[in-house]
């Protein structure tokens, strides 16, 4: 089954949908940082399998930003 080389979320601030690398989330359950390209917030992206071999992001704001 071919992999997209892609994984997309979802800005939760802006809806902007930014994509990641999958070989950056390939640390399942690990949380790490990216900036949605288009708001700049700082978001917290967690990784986690679901049904069908495909990945889940789970993504939380970071509040130390919205200053
Ligand atoms: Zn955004």
């Amino acid at each position: 089954m071919l992999k997209p080389a892609y994984l997309e979320y979802r800005c939760p601030r802006c809806g902007f949908i930014n994509a990641i690398a999958r070989d950056t989330v390939i640390d399942m359950y690990k949380e790490q940082l990216e900036d949605c390209q288009h708001c700049q917030q700082k978001l917290e992206i967690i990784a986690a399998n679901g049904i069908n071999d495909k990945i889940n992001l789970i993504v939380f704001e970071q509040d130390d930003y919205a200053k």
